[in-house]
């Protein structure tokens, strides 16, 4: 009897203790009962011609910085402007011996090339540096002088054995179409052998996101609109992907009245004209995303269709010039308008 009596106070003890512990946990983690998000550790810096801005939850403390030096060493390998690149040797000297990241990247680039009909060329240079593109010194070259660079656009040109590359004379390669998006691939991979499982990578309009948001909800990705600088098209769900946007709008000039922008048409050896204003692409590989985003840009709206009906392993959202917006289906249910525009919605 008194055993039992003196168990059940140990009992009524302990529950009390249960109960006081709650309630300071509660009061820790607020009114929600939820766990709370771990403080996010931030950081924003130039690379790669553009802001970027890695938000990273959890993992070990040296995260943040690691992956800032990681793209700050891949800029090193890969600027076309920075004459101690390997991209300037390689342009340079017509063969090169790269570092194991850019001939990986040079190699996975040429098969994107390959993949997407020649409408993204790493050889493209030439044609990029005589329109002012690098420098800012812009200007219209003339039909003959554009014709004379053409002849030296052709990635089928380019060797890649082992780590050695080489050119024929007078071919340079440029890898700004996909630097950022291997980048990207690079951080998310780096990342989570640090223990990372939810970061938000922006690289100027690249976007990776790596695992949901600390609370397990989907990122929400805004998609700009390519004729308002300050407005926002519309948003894309995503967990886990890149979200990459190419457009006409982002490095441009304009002469006589005519726009010229950045992307080129390596058949023509001018900016791409296909009745696109943007192409954003959403899939697994942030590589993947940015090579996609240039070439569907350069397609136009059909042929950008054609491939995704073929391949069906990535989404995209197409905003032509006359504002009409076509996304994929398998966007449908995760990107979301935000102003009173018509989508259309394009099936396999
Ligand atoms: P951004 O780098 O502004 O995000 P993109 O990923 O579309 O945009 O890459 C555009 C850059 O790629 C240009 O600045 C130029 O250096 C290069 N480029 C332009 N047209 C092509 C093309 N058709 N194929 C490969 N590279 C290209
Ligand atoms: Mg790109």
């Amino acid at each position: 009897m008194r055993r039992a009596l003196k168990k059940g106070r140990a009992k009524a003890r302990a529950f009390a203790a249960f109960l006081a512990l709650f309630a300071s946990l509660s009061a820790l983690f607020g009114a929600f009962g939820c766990t709370p998000a771990p403080a996010p550790a931030k950081t924003t810096f130039a690379a790669m011609d553009t802001v970027m801005t890695l938000t990273v939850y959890g993992g070990e403390s040296d995260a943040l910085d690691a992956a800032k030096a990681r793209v700050l060493d891949l800029e090193a390998l890969l600027s076309v402007t920075d004459p101690d690149s390997d991209v300037s040797a390689l342009n340079r000297a017509g063969t090169a011996a790269l570092s194991p990241d850019t001939a990986d990247l040079l190699g996975r680039a040429l098969e994107l090339c390959e993949r997407t009909g020649g409408a993204l060329d790493v050889t493209i240079y030439p044609v990029v540096r005589a329109w002012g593109f690098t420098t800012g010194d812009y200007t219209v070259p003339d039909g003959d002088t554009l014709a004379a660079l053409l002849e030296k656009v052709d990635y089928t040109e380019v060797r890649l054995e082992g780590d050695t590359a080489s050119l024929p004379a007078g071919a340079e390669i440029d890898l700004g179409a996909v630097a950022k998006g291997y980048a990207g691939d690079a951080l998310a991979a780096l990342l989570r052998e640090k223990g990372v499982e939810s970061a938000l990578l922006e690289l100027g309009g690249n976007i990776h996101t790596v695992g949901s948001k600390p609370d397990g909800s989907d990122w929400r990705v805004a998609v700009r609109d390519p004729a308002d600088k300050e407005g926002y098209l519309g948003v894309v769900s995503v967990s886990n992907k890149a979200v990459v946007t190419s457009g006409g709008y982002e490095r441009y000039f304009e002469q006589d009245g005519v726009r010229y922008w950045h992307i080129m048409d390596p058949r023509t050896g001018a900016p791409a004209r296909s009745g696109l204003a943007s192409v954003t692409v959403a899939a697994d590989s942030g590589l993947y995303a940015d090579a996609l985003s240039t070439a569907l840009f350069v397609m136009g709206r059909e042929a950008a269709l054609d491939y995704w009906r073929a391949h069906r392993d990535f989404e995209a959202v197409l905003v032509s010039e006359d504002g009409s917006v076509t996304v994929t289906a398998g966007l449908e249910g995760s990107f979301t308008l935000s102003g009173a525009r018509t989508l259309s919605v394009a099936r396999p």
